[in-house]
């Protein structure tokens, strides 16, 4: 049997690894890790860093095809594999997604509507800051930041400088701050003959910059929102000649217009219902598009609520390290719970996420309010 490559070893590159075995492909991990969530489950694991010449070399050397499971892959890692090796998505592709300046650039280039912001790199920029225009904002690293890390809110622009040095003085990125109604994503999937299918529009709710609840269908969005939000979604894979799984994130204005935030090149913690909640899962999707088997659209069967397993869970009110109830959930209907297999639980940590499937929506929203009481997390 052939052999699939992932770059990175979390648990987006678990679930793929999952994914691919049940197709029968055998899978290799890169992860410098030795006990990554993905490396642990997959038949060979590459125990190097991204860049490392010799663990490259490995995975090309096991790999017919390579993918990558972390957006901070450096590019020039997937370049050199993508020089001997097929592999989707690619690094040009990854580096746009890598770089919030140029990903705002590429929603531009589409027509896509997203916040109004500028550029930081320097004193000079700082100081060219339209104020009126762009504070209240939100100064974000233009690299790097993930579940609302590395960033920063800003009133004024004493605040924002402050909030620029603070962040190191590395190119940052500041966006208005809007006001959001509702949070919307779409996970896309291009081949390299540009069929692209998509899964049903999620409506996330995040607390603490942290995903923690999906919901699909999106109970809030409008007929016209979601649809608008499947074809930016797919213009913007499309005009990136992008092969692979990508995530769009949309912010829903108060006076209803939708505006793109950021995008994924990877699977996303909000597809994950589809594992359970359709008939083709986002991690079907990445293996069907690297190895070119037929991109047929998913189908949801089942209403889905996605609540996210923080480590918070894993402590008790004292502080106390303690595991949490699964028996307790897992006696409810429709209940999948999914644990990544990571020991060290930590506040704010993704240890797992569990989704309720049900023949409606209220009834898989009524089960998923029992979860959230008998685990104690804030209701969804
Ligand atoms: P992720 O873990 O999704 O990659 P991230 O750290 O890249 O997160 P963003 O998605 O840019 O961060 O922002 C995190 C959250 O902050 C958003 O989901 C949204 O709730 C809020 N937010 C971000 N930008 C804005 C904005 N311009 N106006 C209002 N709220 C915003
Ligand atoms: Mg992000
Ligand atoms: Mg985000």
């Amino acid at each position: 049997g052939a052999t699939l490559g992932v770059m990175g070893g979390g648990q987006l590159g678990r679930m793929f690894v999952h994914a691919a075995q049940s197709l029968g492909y055998f899978t290799a991990v890169l992860d410098a890790d030795p006990v990554s969530p993905a490396g642990l489950v997959a038949q060979y694991h590459v125990q190097t860093g991204y860049q490392d010449e010799q663990g490259l070399a490995q995975l090309m050397q096991r790999c017919q095809a390579i993918t990558t499971e972390f957006e901070n892959v450096p590019a020039g890692a997937l370049r050199t594999l993508g020089a001997q090796r097929p592999v989707a998505p690619s690094g040009d592709a990854v580096a746009v997604c890598q770089d919030r300046a140029l990903e705002k650039a590429h929603f531009v280039r589409c027509g896509v509507p997203c916040a109004p912001h500028a550029l930081i790199e320097d004193e000079a920029g700082l100081a060219a800051i339209d104020a009126a225009a762009l504070l209240p904002g939100i100064l974000k690293t233009a690299r790097l930041g993930y579940d609302g890390k590395g960033q920063v809110r800003v009133r004024s622009a004493d605040e924002l400088a402050a909030a620029w040095r603070d962040l190191g003085g590395v190119a940052c990125v500041l966006e208005r701050m809007l006001p959001l109604a509702l949070e919307l994503s779409v996970v896309v999937a291009r081949n390299a003959h540009g069929e692209v299918v998509t899964l049903p529009v999620q409506q996330n709710l995040h607390r603490d910059g942290i995903l923690a609840v999906t919901q699909v269908p999106a109970p809030d969005a409008t007929p016209a929102q979601s649809a608008q939000a499947v074809a930016c979604a797919a213009r913007i894979a499309a005009e990136l000649g992008y092969v692979g799984v990508l995530c769009v994130e949309f912010f829903v204005l108060a006076d209803g217009t939708l505006v793109a935030n950021e995008m994924a090149p990877r699977p996303h913690n909000s597809g994950h219902w589809s594992i359970d909640g359709a008939d083709i899962s986002q991690f079907e999707l990445q293996v069907r598009t690297l190895t070119g088997l037929p991109l047929i659209a998913p189908r949801q069967h089942s209403p889905s609520v996605m609540l996210n397993l923080l480590g918070d869970l894993w402590f008790d009110a004292a502080g106390q390290l303690r595991e949490p109830d699964w028996a307790g959930v897992l006696a409810l209907p429709g209940v999948h719970l999914h644990l990544y297999g990571k020991t060290d639980a930590r506040v704010g940590r993704k240890m797992g996420h569990l989704t309720v499937t049900a023949a409606t929506a209220e009834q898989a929203r009524e089960v998923a309010l029992q979860v959230c009481a008998r685990l104690g997390l804030a209701a969804c």
